[in-house]
This record gives structure tokens, sequence and C-alpha cells, in this order.
């Protein structure tokens, strides 16, 4: 076995996370600077910073520099708990990592050249071993969501979690002279173990973030930007699937179109911006009174589809009731302005010799009728089979 010296591990160790810093932030963190991989480029930095610390105290350079890479070894490990805490939205403080970090400092100052030098290593391990653990536990928690994406960094945090609270046991009723401990948890043995660790968070990291990534442009290329509805193209897609497989099924399903009443004049009374409010309203208004799994699209400036699921066409009457009523609700118009309001076309898919566009332009012609009869109603459209029987 080569046996490296402990200076000679200190550079490679600082060669190998300033490389792994260098990596990571241009080719991860900065393609969407999510808050976990700016976590980890901190804990990673901390990391070399520290291995810098330790190559100056094996020099014998600078007294205090160990008890200083003790304070920062800490302070990455915070990092990589605040990192997983991110991960899941929760909140973080960043000050309070300091304060686990200098104690881990203001220990290992005081006894470093003391008998009970084996205290600073003990308060350290302790301090790496809780730090990492907890954003272990960070991660189970998220079992449910996305457990197939966490799943490598829940393990890599546990075994560092693990070794190094062994390691804080080992050293405490051992000693690091003991030839057992020497083999477990030696320097050469701990850095190894730390380098492979390293190695694993950040490819998991790298990996998490892309995921992220991939879903932020889905998001973008699949829904609409100022309502969050599915865009046309996506509304499409998935009401010609889910049309489909309803009429297969035997589950009935309703088409609606729906267009804002005199929308225009909400614009120029109001402006713009007031009338954008509107739209979203309106979104807001759809996702309130419909199931989850029914498909709400913005077909156009203040136009919007809808697939129903396991509803006939006077049960989307009044699901079209429902809208307007939350609407009305939920209206973002200055105090004293008339309510919003919106006017439906519904039409039954039951017959199963439509197509969608045929469908969606039934619709639109129901719509037409109820903006004809007053607005702020549904109009049943002639069903297909009405109107192209067999
Ligand atoms: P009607 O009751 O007959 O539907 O009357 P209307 O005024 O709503 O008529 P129309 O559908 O012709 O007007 C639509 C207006 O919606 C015109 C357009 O300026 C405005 N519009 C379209 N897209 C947007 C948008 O994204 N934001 C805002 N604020 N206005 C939009
Ligand atoms: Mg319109
Ligand atoms: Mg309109």
């Amino acid at each position: 076995m080569v046996l490296l010296d402990r200076s000679t591990l200190m550079v490679v160790f600082a060669l190998m996370t300033l490389t792994m810093l260098v990596l990571f932030y241009f080719d991860t963190y900065r393609k969407n600077r999510a808050p976990f991989a700016g976590w980890w480029c901190w804990a990673v930095a901390s990391f070399f910073l520290a291995a810098v610390f330790y190559f100056m105290g094996e020099a014998e350079a600078v007294a205090w520099a160990p008890s200083v890479g003790n304070g920062v070894m800490v302070l990455g490990s915070g990092c990589v708990w605040a990192g997983t805490r991110s991960l899941a939205g929760r909140r973080i403080l960043p000050w309070l990592l300091g304060i686990p970090a200098m104690a881990a400092f203001a220990v290992d100052a005081s006894v470093h050249y003391s008998d009970n030098a084996r205290i600073g290593s003990i308060v350290l391990l302790a301090l790496m071993g809780t730090a990492t653990g907890l954003a272990s536990m960070e991660l189970w928690r998220e079992r449910e969501d996305s457990w197939h994406r966490v799943r490598s960094l829940a393990v890599a945090t546990a075994v560092c979690a693990v070794y190094y609270l062994s390691r804080t046991v080992g050293l405490a009723v051992l000693g690091p002279a003991d030839p057992l401990f020497q083999v477990l948890f030696g320097t050469g043995v701990s850095m190894l173990m730390a380098m492979v660790l390293l190695v694993v968070v950040s490819s998991s990291i790298t990996s998490l973030n892309y995921a992220r990534r991939t879903e932020n442009l889905q998001e973008l290329a699949y829904h609409d930007g100022l309502t969050g509805l599915l865009n046309r193209e996506e509304f499409m897609r998935q009401a010609q699937r889910r049309l489909r497989a309803n009429l297969a099924a035997g589950v009935d399903t309703v088409i609606v179109m729906a267009d804002l009443d005199r929308f225009k004049a909400i614009n120029d009374r109001f402006g713009h911006d007031a009338g954008d409010g509107v739209i979203r309203a309106f979104a807001q208004a759809c996702r309130l009174a419909v199931r989850d799994a029914d498909l709400v699209g913005r077909y156009g400036g203040e136009e919007f589809a809808l697939l129903l699921d396991g509803v006939d066409a006077a049960g989307g009457v009044r699901i079209a009731d429902r809208i307007n009523a939350a609407l009305a609700e939920h209206s973002s118009l200055p105090a004293g302005a008339d309510s919003p309001t919106a006017s439906f076309g519904v039409v039954d898919a039951h017959d199963g010799n439509a197509g969608l566009q045929r469908l969606l332009r039934e619709a639109d012609r129901a719509l037409y009728d109820a903006k004809a009869a007053g607005r702020n109603q549904a109009v049943i459209g002639l069903t297909a089979a009405g109107t192209q029987p067999g």
C-alpha cells in the first residue's frame, strides 16, 4: 500500500476540492443558480479552505491554522445541511451556521497544544457528524415526493454521518495512537473516504440540478406564463389523449370554451395590468371550480378551453356557473367596479364520433350564442352526434 504523509494528502485534498469547486460552479451552479447548488459551492469552498489551513498547520508555519481549519470544516458541513434544507424549501438562518463553526475553532484553539489536544478533534468530528446526519434526515423526510432523486445523496450523507460519529467515539475511547483506530479512522482512510463522498455528493447534486432545470424548461414549454395554465399546444395534446381514453372507457366528457365578457372595456377603463389581473383571477377561479384531473388551457388572449371528466353537459354548465361565482369573489378590480364575468359554450363529447377540433368548434359556436344571449352564462351546444349522425 502506498502511504502518503499528511502534507501530501492535504495537497491532494485541496487540489481535488478546488477542481471540483471550479467545475461545479461553472458547469452546474451557473446554469440555473439553484439555492441548493449554491450551498454546495460554499461547502466545497469551505473544504478547500480547510485543506489549505491544515496544510499550513502541517508545515507548522502558523500555530492557529489547524484550529481555523476545524472551524471551516464545520462551516462546510453546515452548508451541506443548509443545502438539503433549501432543497426541501425549508427555512435557513445562515448566521446560525457560524455558531458551531466558532465553537469548533475555539475549543481546538484552547486545547491544541495541551495534553487534551484530541478534544478539539472530538468536537470537530461530533459537529461534522451531526451536520451531515441532519442533512441526511432532511433528505429522508423527502421520501414520498422525490425520493428517487435524493436517494444517493441521502445515503452518502448518512454514510458520512455514521463515519464521523464512529470516528468521534473511536477517538474518545481508543485514542489517536491505537492501532485499530489508525486502521479504521487514520488520516489516510479518512481523507480517502472524504474524497469518495465528495465525488458522490457532487455528482448527485449535479444530476439533481439537471433534473430541476429540465423541470423548469418543461414548465415553460407546457404552461402559459401569465396564468400557469396549460398553453394551447399542450392543452390540445393532453385533451386529445384524454378524449380518446375517456371515449374508449365510456367516461362522460365535456368540452368547454370560455371568453371573458367585455374585456376590452376592462382594459380600456382600468389598464392592461388590471386586465392581466382579471385573466389570472379567471385561471384561479377555474382551479377552484374544477377537479385536479380536469384540463384547463389558455386558448388565446382571454379565451380558455376546458376538458371536464365524468360530467354531462348540464354538469358542465354547473361548473361554468361555479367558475363565474369564484371569479366574482376573487375579482382583482378596484372596489366599486362591476365584477368580471365570462361566457361559456359547453358540448358533450359522448357520441364518440367527433374529434377534439370539431368539439372545440361546436363549443365556440355555443359560446357565441351565450354572448348573443346577454353574456355571463353558459350555453349547451349541439353535440357532434346531433349534427353528424352515424
Ligand atoms: P366580448 O364580451 O364580446 O368577448 O367582448 P370583449 O371586449 O372581451 O371582446 P374581445 O374578445 O374582442 O376582446 C378581447 C380583448 O382582450 C382584446 C385584447 O386587447 C384583450 N387581450 C387579449 N389578450 C390579453 C392579455 O393577455 N392581457 C390583456 N390585458 N388583455 C388582453
Ligand atoms: Mg375574445
Ligand atoms: Mg371577450
